[in-house]
């Protein structure tokens, strides 16, 4: 058989998607990849082909035990024999899996990193032919990745140790730069043909608000959208909670998932979700890795999440069919503090040494700054993202709430200057709401005690709102006229560019909601 009459004899299909078959190629040839593709464009595929052709047995490493069930499942439906080793099975089970592996029943074998190492494990792996190593969800490797797990690390351990180098195959739907030379370093990937389909999904509409009542815009949204299947993520389990009580009581067809549920529960409420028993599932983002349902409508974010790279995983479960879905995002400043609050607080990479451990803390306070960009911009929302995993985008998209509303191009440089003029004077000592309340004149104990009330910039522009303050100063953040430190103080400083503010030739302009918009606004805050 080829690789075609596999494609079709297991899996039903008559054509390779974008990407597939150039990697599936290489892994016949012999040649390491990396294969950097979005979630649901058919990563498993690639190594499970090859896996049948090559002599030899494919251990698929994989973080997630639900994973692994899963497409072992689907694939002995297929009628291919594959395995799983993991802490899930007993120890009878573990170890009439091995002796079936030994006998050769197996030419796809999922196992968790953290076993590959283990003796038993090795005494299987050591005389076995090994053909390839395919690692799913490689990012886990990086350590700036936001799913960094240790016992990824063991792979290169394990794969030193056989006798003969099987192909190495990487799997990831991260792009971001760091991440994706990590894998090739840290996985020892030898000329790797690298392989990255585009980022961008154009049947999803992309959307931000900011809604003082996010339960009723929420509301509205889903009683607009009747009959329609969708995931609401909340940051916290209370979140999903409360929202999803509320969603109850007024009447919509709504289950729950998170981390604090039974498996039983969980599972149950997943697949009520899948199989089309309620049309709205709240989860926090412990849903979803692994799921693959095809008409999701929309995806709604209650609330900001920590990165970009959550946010488009998440968000990227819409509309998987093709047919146009929608993505919106609720924010609300109270997000920030949450995420800077896990990111303080964080339990994970407690392994690490102090000084990595802070590394790791500055990269995820850089990454929530670049996603609360995101929900400020008034700029293209799919070319911000676009951008942000290192591909280029159009300025224009006209599917997303930016590039469909109406927007002026404002003067901002007498703000500019009001605001960079007192990070300077101030001597670059503190963090964006100081230096907001400084520029609006607020007469508060912190202003006082920071005696930034005698200021040369105090009071300076009194009469510009600070909602405007805060979108001008977002604005000379996103475009580095001025930056912040990545600590937890996050202290505003200058930049090469912050002069050129400050010089007599500046201006400065941006984009800003139409007027009447903002008079609203600003008669609400009244
Ligand atoms: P990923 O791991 O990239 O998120 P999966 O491997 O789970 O994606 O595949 C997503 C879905 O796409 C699965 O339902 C899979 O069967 C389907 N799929 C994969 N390759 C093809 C193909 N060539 N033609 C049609 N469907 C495919
Ligand atoms: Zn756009």
């Amino acid at each position: 058989m080829d690789k075609y009459q596999i494609l079709k004899k297991y899996f039903g299909y008559d054509t390779f998607r974008e990407g597939q078959e150039p990697l599936i190629d290489s892994i016949l040839s012999g040649r390491d990849v990396l294969g950097i593709l979005p979630t649901g464009a058919g990563k498993s595929l690639i190594y499970q082909i090859p896996a049948m052709l090559m002599d030899g047995i494919t251990l698929v490493i994989s973080p997630l035990i639900s994973l692994m069930k899963d497409q072992v499942g689907s694939l002995n439906q297929a009628g291919i024999h594959a395995a799983f080793l993991n802490s899930s099975l007993t120890t009878g089970q573990y170890y009439k899996a091995l002796e079936l592996a030994r006998q050769g029943r197996y030419p796809i074998i999922y196992v968790a990193p953290e076993r590959l190492v283990t003796e038993e494990f090795l005494d299987f792996a050591l005389h076995a032919k090994i053909a390839m190593v395919a690692v799913d969800e490689a990012h886990c490797v990086s350590q700036w990745g936001q799913d960094f797990r240790p016992s990824y690390l063991k792979i290169v351990e394990f794969i030193k140790k056989l006798p003969k180098r099987p192909v190495v195959s990487a799997f990831t739907a991260t792009a971001t730069r760091e991440v994706r030379d990590d894998i090739m370093d840290i996985l020892l990937l030898e000329n790797p043909k690298v392989l990255t389909t585009g980022f961008d999904r154009p049947n999803l509409y992309f959307g931000v608000q900011s809604p003082k009542d996010k339960y009723g815009v929420l509301k509205n949204y889903l009683e607009m959208h009747p009959g329609e299947c969708g995931i609401v993520y909340c940051l916290t389990r209370k979140g999903v909670e409360e929202v999803c009580g509320k969603l109850k009581e007024d009447g919509f067809s709504v289950t729950r998932y998170h981390a604090g549920l039974g498996d039983a529960e969980r599972k149950k409420n997943q697949d009520d979700f899948i199989y089309d028993r309620y049309q709205i599932i709240v989860a926090t983002n412990a849903f979803g890795m692994g799921i693959d349902k095809s008409n999701v409508r929309f995806v709604v974010h209650y609330n900001m999440p920590k990165n970009m790279e959550s946010y488009y995983q998440e968000a990227g479960r819409a509309g998987r069919d093709g047919e146009p879905a929608e993505c919106i995002l609720l924010y609300g400043g109270q997000d920030v503090v949450t995420n800077q609050l896990f990111i303080d607080n964080s339990q994970e990479n407690q392994e690490l040494d102090p000084v990595a451990r802070e590394l790791v803390a500055e990269r995820d306070r850089e990454r929530l700054r670049k996603m609360t960009y995101y929900c400020f911009t008034n700029e293209c929302l799919r070319d911000y993202i676009l951008r942000y995993f290192g591909e280029y985008g159009e300025n224009y998209c006209g599917n997303c709430s930016n590039c469909l509303s109406q927007f002026e191009s404002v003067d901002v440089t007498e703000i500019a200057r009001a605001l960079v003029g007192c990070v300077k004077s101030s001597r670059q000592r503190y963090g964006v709401n100081v230096i907001i309340d400084t520029v609006h004149g607020a007469n508060t104990a912190k202003i006082r005690n920071y005696r930034m009330n005698e200021n040369p910039n105090y009071g300076e522009l009194a009469k510009v709102p600070s909602y405007k303050l805060r979108q001008v100063i977002n604005y000379l953040l996103l475009n580095e006229f001025l930056t912040v430190t990545n600590d937890e103080y996050a202290i505003v400083k200058l930049t090469a560019k912050s002069e050129e503010v400050l010089g007599d030739e500046a201006q400065i302009t941006m984009k800003m909601a139409k007027e009447q918009e903002h008079q609203a606004k600003e008669k609400k805050e009244k």
